[in-house]
């Protein structure tokens, strides 16, 4: 396999060749072709593997540039940490598109998230906690929201993220594509796939 294979423009094609992937990881070979082509995926899949591009490069590609005002994807993940690290991989894998992009979390004032939203945004990258914040004041246009990734399942229910993330599936639009990604697979997991995915496929690596 190669990156030629997937159905993604030349722009992503030479950020990957940049970042030095000569080919992809078993779980992009697999999640990469299904993403592309609209299906929502259960990933189970540790931190190591390749899991960020493997739903960041279709997000990319699906969203494809910049575009009005208001966000077209989500990603939700635990930790500031963890949705630093997806920045990287945006800013790595979008090198040569336009879009525009913002994190959300909190341990800092929103005021310069916000005025980034204000802005005009195609990716938010958040935790759970900080989107809710922002959007309850009014701060976000969800409606748009056509992508929604749940990176690190398991560990956002741990943490104790499930009541933010019901209101989050709330209020953005039934219609859309789910990505959910999980180091682990459990009863909960299957419980949430099951609440919030449309006919998964289930990958596992
Ligand atoms: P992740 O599992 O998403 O945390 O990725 C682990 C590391 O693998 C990151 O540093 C990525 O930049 C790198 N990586 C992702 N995909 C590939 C690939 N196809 N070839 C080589 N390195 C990769």
């Amino acid at each position: 396999q190669s990156f030629e294979n997937f159905k993604i423009n030349k722009q992503l094609l030479e950020a990957v060749k940049e970042a030095g992937y000569t080919k992809p990881t078993p779980i992009q070979e697999q999640a990469i072709p299904l993403a592309l082509a609209g299906q929502d995926i259960l990933g189970i899949a540790q931190t190591g593997t390749g899991k960020t591009a493997a739903y960041v490069l279709p997000i990319l590609m699906k969203v494809k540039y910049a575009q009005g005002m208001h966000p077209r994807a989500l990603i939700l993940a635990p930790t500031r940490e963890l949705v630093m690290q997806i920045e990287q991989s945006i800013i790595e894998l979008g090198k040569y598109t336009d879009l525009r992009y913002v994190c959300l979390y909190g341990g800092i004032g929103p005021t310069p998230q916000i005025e980034k939203i204000q802005a005009g945004v195609d990716i938010v990258i958040a935790t759970p906690g900080r989107f809710m914040d922002i959007y309850g004041k009014g701060n976000i246009f969800v409606r748009e929201i056509k992508t929604m990734v749940l990176d690190e399942a398991d560990k956002m229910m741990d943490m104790g993220f499930m009541p933010q993330i019901r209101s989050i599936l709330e209020v953005i639009p039934v219609k859309r594509q789910n990505l959910l990604f999980s180091a682990t697979f459990s009863d909960r997991v299957e419980r949430i796939s099951q609440e919030f995915l449309e006919f998964p496929e289930r990958i596992e690596i």
